[in-house]
């Protein structure tokens, strides 16, 4: 079985200082514990010839296939809003782009490879848990229909990854994403004076995700609108990323980074699950001005490119990082109001979704269900007084009168199943035992997570008391 690989690394063509070359330490024993066949095909991929020896040698960072340029990509980032002025993939290695059958491009990169320039302190690895996490749920993510980076496959290493004084089993992750671009890297060069760079990646990034944009306004203008309704996505599913700093936010409009996130199960504007964010910084429900705020770190990096006058280009720039209100709000309005059955929700709907948000906040709904069990009846059973559902409700059935396919609506918009954090805690717990048959089950199950599927019923409850995860790790 030959693995060929269409490479043609674009980025590997930018100038030195973008990146590391670097190949990856090889590790002592790999194993396939998952391929992502559906993926390898939209990609263009064989998937056999990638399940081969020879395909998990290169999935594993054992084989560098024929045309890949590995290499580690310099970035900075605000961490917690505090600036670091260089972070870079430490422990990750993209190995070049492929162009997939319908003319897309994917960068194609290995996470937990082995150590790098950037990688400080750190081992360069990753372990079983963060990597079948990330698999878990991005994938979920885009079975949701959320923009994000991809789980192509994950290997484990056969050598143990030291953390917490813990030998844990190491593991290696192969990502696919439009690219791996973050907000950090224009951060990057624009922190060094390096304007040059800065002109050079905001072309890079225009001829790969924004053809039509004409200048760096029109780069910022796309990555605003695609961000804001990412973020309301996010929002509409009850994600919480956990760790939005700048380098972990992508100018794609992809979800990247998936560390301590959630999915959150009762309802709370102010939920916090990730172990590291003691403030709350990146709460459910500051997740739109943290995207704003990283927004407008992208727009002062790219400023010189503006104009040459700084107060005119602050001016240009704040304009348009201005407009992530309006598209944020209405991309809010339009999922929220799908998810309780109008079709096309406007401002005037605005207090009837926010009264069942309060309602549900107060009585500990479970966020997914409650929202599901609006179209089968059974949203109140949700409610620890559902009598406040039944108030909510009157209001709601007189305006679904004038809705033509109010179920329809709500179907389609609100998942059955989402990634239970306790569900992901479990089949982490059971891979560390060599039972990998629950994470291959919580896959399968949330690939199609808007219609009810037969025997995935544990995946829709809510968590018993006793199994609820309360905090995430990275
Ligand atoms: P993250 O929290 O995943 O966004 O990572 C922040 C930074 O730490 C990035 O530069 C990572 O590459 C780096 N990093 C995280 N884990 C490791 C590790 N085990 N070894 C080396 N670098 C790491
Ligand atoms: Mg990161
Ligand atoms: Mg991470």
């Amino acid at each position: 079985m030959t693995l060929t690989i269409a490479f043609d690394n674009s980025y590997a063509r930018l100038p030195g200082r973008f990146h590391a070359r670097q190949t990856a330490t090889p590790v002592a024993e790999p194993r396939l514990i998952a391929l992502n066949r559906a993926l390898a095909a939209r990609l263009g991929l064989d998937a056999d010839a990638l399940a081969s020896p020879e395909g998990v040698a290169v999935l594993a960072g054992n084989a560098v296939p024929e045309g890949a340029e590995p290499l580690a990509q310099a970035y900075a980032g605000h961490q917690f809003g505090g600036w670091v002025p260089q972070l870079g993939d430490g422990r990750a290695l993209l190995l070049g782009e492929i162009i997939a059958p319908d003319g897309a491009r994917f960068d194609l990169q290995l996470k937990g490879s082995g150590r790098t320039p950037f990688s400080r302190g750190g081992d360069g690895r990753a372990w079983l848990g963060p990597v079948l996490r990330e698999y878990v749920v991005s994938e979920a993510m885009a079975a949701l229909g959320l923009p994000t980076t991809r789980a192509l496959a994950a290997v484990a290493t056969g050598e143990p990854v030291w953390r917490d004084g813990f030998a844990r089993p190491g593991a290696v992750l192969t990502r696919v994403a439009a690219s791996h671009i973050r907000v950090g890297t224009f951060q990057y060069f624009a922190a060094q004076g390096d304007t040059e760079a800065v002109a050079l990646l905001a072309r890079h990034a225009i001829e790969r995700h924004y053809p039509d944009a004409s200048d760096a306004l029109g780069l910022i203008a796309g990555v605003v609108t695609r961000q804001a309704r990412l973020i309301a996505g996010w929002m509409s599913v009850g994600f919480i990323h956990g760790v939005m700093n700048t380098d972990n936010m992508t100018v794609s409009g992809e979800t990247i980074d998936y560390g301590p996130c959630a999915f959150m199960d009762t309802y709370r504007p102010d939920k916090v699950f990730s172990s590291i964010d003691a403030g709350g910084r990146y709460a459910w429900a500051n997740q739109p001005q943290v995207a704003l705020w990283n927004l407008a770190q992208l727009a002062s990096a790219l400023l010189p490119l503006i104009a040459p006058d700084q107060e005119a280009a602050i001016e240009a720039a704040t304009e348009v990082v201005n407009r992530f209100a309006a598209i944020y709000q209405a991309e809010w309005t339009r999922r929220f109001g799908r998810k309780i059955g109008l079709a096309e929700a406007g401002e005037d709907d605005l207090p009837l979704i926010q009264s069942l948000l309060g309602a549900m906040a107060r009585n500990e709904a479970d966020f997914t269900r409650c929202f599901h069990g609006l179209s089968d009846g059974t949203a109140r059973d949700t409610f620890i007084d559902p009598t406040a559902f039944d108030a909510w409700a009157v209001d709601w059935q007189a305006r679904l009168a004038r809705e033509a396919d109010p179920v329809a609506t709500m179907q389609s918009a609100n998942p059955v199943r989402i990634p239970r954090n306790h569900r992901i805690e479990q089949a982490i717990a059971a891979a560390l035992e060599g039972d990998f048959a629950p994470f291959h089950a919580l896959n399968a199950a949330l690939a199609a997570p808007y219609s009810h599927v037969e025997g995935t019923e544990w995946l829709e409850a809510a968590p018993e008391p006793e199994e609820i995860v309360a905090r995430t790790f990275c």
